[in-house]
């Protein structure tokens, strides 16, 4: 049996995040091979995984826990069945990409996801989607490593996809398989577009962030102030909220609550990790004094500590 080549690994290093803030990892790993994964639960089974980092804020210290950056060309790829609609794609493959060949092949499904910047990965721990969709729908299985590096296959009736979760977060996940179906491509390539348009007119996709901040609420007790929209069990927008109780242009330090989009928070130029943190506790702070509602983050914070 020959040598395996051993994992890269960088130290002292950069996490590139979408928020562009925060501290780097002391031990940043680029595996290629599910071998390699394994080798780096070895070093940590405490491990991290990156994605794209869009959704992902990383405390300014840092984080002393290995991180393992999937986005490396052995996690990239994807085999798409034309006859059948059948993709296996890597975890690391990235999404916007994907979707773009799947529109191209006239393959329909995926283009509900246009806007959304990640990882094919962390679009399935996440069960990332929107007003048109939600990756679940697609997944038929998820192929992962666990934390003692043992290979697991889990079929969709075993994942728990829910609101903005998947129950996944404890595995690494290395390959997705989806099942898409065969579609008209002109009418793939509009609608596509229009689920582009709709994102551009409503998010400010250009300026730093992870997208929406906080998980949209169901209401545990009636909110008398949002008329029909509060009775108990309705889900509210958590934009809806913040914007309601005036906290667009809310600023910590260089972090500032988006005048374009409430449930965005933005670090401006010289912001650090710390702001954006201060700024997640004065909104949630605030909602709750105001409405009695707890919001809840859909951003993943990573604390030195631990956490995330
Ligand atoms: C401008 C903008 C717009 C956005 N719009 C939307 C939207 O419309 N809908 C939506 O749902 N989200 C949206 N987001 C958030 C983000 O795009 C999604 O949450 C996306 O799924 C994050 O994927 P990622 O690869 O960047 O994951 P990361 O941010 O890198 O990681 C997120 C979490 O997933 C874990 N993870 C990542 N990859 C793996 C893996 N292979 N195995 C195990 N765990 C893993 C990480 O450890 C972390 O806990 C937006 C973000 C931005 C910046």
């Amino acid at each position: 049996m020959g040598v395996l080549p051993r994992v890269a690994v960088t130290e002292g290093a950069r996490i590139p995040t979408w928020f562009g803030v925060g501290g780097g990892a002391d031990r940043l790993a680029h595996p290629e091979t599910p071998e390699q994964v394994r080798e780096c639960l070895e070093l940590d089974p405490g491990a991290k995984v990156l994605g794209d980092g869009a959704n992902l804020l990383v405390c300014d210290e840092g984080v002393a826990e290995l991180v393992i950056d999937l986005k490396n060309p052995g996690f990239r790829g994807w085999e798409i069945d034309d006859a059948t609609g059948e993709v296996r794609a890597k975890a690391g493959a990235d999404l916007a990409r994907l979707i773009n060949e799947c529109v191209r092949r006239g393959l329909g499904g995926l283009e509900a996801l246009a806007g959304v910047p990640a990882t094919l990965g962390g679009a399935v721990v996440m069960n990332a989607g929107g007003a048109f969709g939600e990756i679940g729908q697609f997944v038929t299985a998820v192929h992962a490593m666990d934390r003692a590096g043992r290979q697991v296959t889990v079929g969709r009736p075993a994942i728990d996809f829910g609101y903005r979760r998947s129950g996944l977060s404890g595995l690494v996940i290395l390959g997705v398989d989806l099942q898409l179906k065969h579609d008209d491509r002109a009418t793939l390539r509009q609608r596509h577009l229009e689920v582009m348009e709709y994102k551009r007119d409503s998010q400010p996709l250009k300026a730093n962030s992870a997208g929406c901040c906080f998980k949209n609420p169901t209401l545990t007790q009636e909110v008398k102030e949002l008329g029909e929209r509060g009775a108990p069990g309705q889900r509210v927008s958590a934009g809806m909220l913040i914007d309601r109780a005036g906290l667009k242009g809310l600023r910590v330090g260089g972090a500032v609550v988006s005048e374009r989009h409430a449930n965005f928070l933005v670090p401006e130029a010289g912001a650090t990790a710390t702001d954006v943190i201060s700024l997640m506790r004065e909104v949630e702070r605030r909602v709750r004094e105001r409405f009695g509602v707890t919001l809840e983050r859909e951003v993943v914070v990573w604390e030195r500590s631990g956490g995330g």
